[in-house]
């Protein structure tokens, strides 16, 4: 780890400002979900146990346009109070060894990275640690400007780990290395996959951007997802791939119906797509295919579904993956806000080496971008 974390800082008597991931789900003025909140506790708890005089955590939720009641940090706080077994009052001034500032979106300053509201926002604390990886692909003013105002900028337990297990990713695998692609979009995924490119043994790719590639290949998919503007695109990664050596494995039967809903009559095709219909999952030929990669891999990353998971009759393919990698040993990382659902949904997640908390800021990360949220954190 090149950065400072909170393990090599001496925090006794300091004030300490921490920004943290809370944008969490809130359902009727109350958390739906508090995985967020559960996976700040450890960084919050040795704060409090090595003396910090003070905790100042600060987070945002939702996307409020100024004040907004219904955006409140009230509910999280409440949680938050329940999970450590004592009171976090929410503030709008810091006070007790432990608070929690409401909702930093109600500022337009935040979002503007403002540094006058990132000046106020330092006021806070003497040292600085950021714990909150999945907003930290945005240069926002409590990830970025408030941190020129601190001689010590540290990594929290939670951003550590995410920078552990991704670095790793990109600096020395353990070979061999084999990535899962699937999801909606070719668009979405064409960095990362130009990154991978350079790293992976083999390429499998799943979902619909599978159709986009099929296509370019002019092989027929129906009427499955295709992106007729990234057929180029598809074909120059085809042919990269060709050259790095990169296996680059696509689905050879495909779960279809008339439409992705749940209730269709489904069939299962070989090789193509007939007309008319839609591929929604990988058929069973391609699990066993890419399971047959996986077999091999030391490490392994999962980006994006392999079907519609969402709908049980194209579930199969990404649960029987989800299933095999939980019983396989390698490193297996996992990222993408639906992937992480994914292997939630199939209860699988305890058995991934590490599952990205990050969205966004893990797509970016392994695109190869330094996040602006990550550059200013202090070396060690
Ligand atoms: P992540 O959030 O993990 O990065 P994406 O957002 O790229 O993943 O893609 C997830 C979505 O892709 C899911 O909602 C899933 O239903 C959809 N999807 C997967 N396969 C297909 C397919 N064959 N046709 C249409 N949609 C698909
Ligand atoms: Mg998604």
């Amino acid at each position: 780890m090149k950065k400072l974390t909170i393990r090599d800082v001496d925090v006794r008597g300091k004030r300490v400002l921490v920004r943290v991931d809370f944008n969490v789900p809130l359902k009727d003025g109350a958390v739906e979900d508090d995985t967020r909140i559960r996976e700040s506790l450890p960084t919050i708890r040795h704060l409090l146990d090595n003396g910090a005089a003070q905790v100042v955590l600060m987070s945002h939720v939702g996307r409020p346009k100024g004040k907004d009641a219904s955006l409140s940090l009230k509910p999280i706080a409440e949680r938050l109070s329940q999970l450590l077994g004592r009171s976090v009052p929410l503030v709008d001034q810091p006070s007790g060894d432990l608070c929690l500032l409401e909702n930093l979106r109600f500022d337009p300053g935040e979002e503007k990275n403002d540094e006058a509201f990132a000046k106020r926002l330092a006021a806070c604390g003497d040292v600085y640690v950021n714990d909150g990886f999945a907003v930290s692909h945005r240069a926002h003013a409590s990830v970025h400007a408030v941190t020129k105002f601190f001689q010590i900028r540290a990594a929290g337990f939670l951003m550590e780990k995410e920078i552990e297990y991704l670095s790793r990713l990109m600096e020395n695998p353990e070979k061999p290395y084999v990535a899962v692609l699937g999801g909606s979009k070719v668009s979405d995924k064409i960095l990362i996959i130009e990154n991978l490119l350079k790293r992976v043994d083999a390429l499998l790719i799943g979902g619909a951007m599978a159709y986009t590639f099929m296509k370019s290949m002019n092989i027929p998919v129906g009427a499955s997802r295709v992106e007729e503007d990234r057929l180029d695109v598809a074909r120059r990664i085809l042919e990269a791939a060709d050259q790095a050596k990169v296996k680059l494995v696509l689905p050879k039967d495909h779960v279809v119906a008339r439409k992705p809903e749940a209730g269709q009559r489904t069939e299962l095709h070989d090789n193509s797509v007939l007309e008319g219909w839609m591929g929604l999952d990988i058929g069973p030929k391609s699990v066993f295919d890419f399971q047959g990669e996986l077999k091999k891999a030391k490490t392994v990353l999962w980006n994006g579904p392999l079907g519609v998971f969402e709908i049980p009759e194209f579930s199969n393919g990404t649960r029987h993956i989800a299933e095999f990698l939980a019983k396989h040993n390698a490193t297996k990382i996992v990222g993408g806000g639906d992937t992480v659902a994914a292997v939630e949904k199939f209860g699988v997640k305890d058995r991934m080496t590490h599952v990205s908390t990050g969205g966004g800021a893990c797509l970016e990360f392994l695109e190869g971008k330094e996040l602006p949220g990550i550059a200013v954190l202090s070396d060690r």
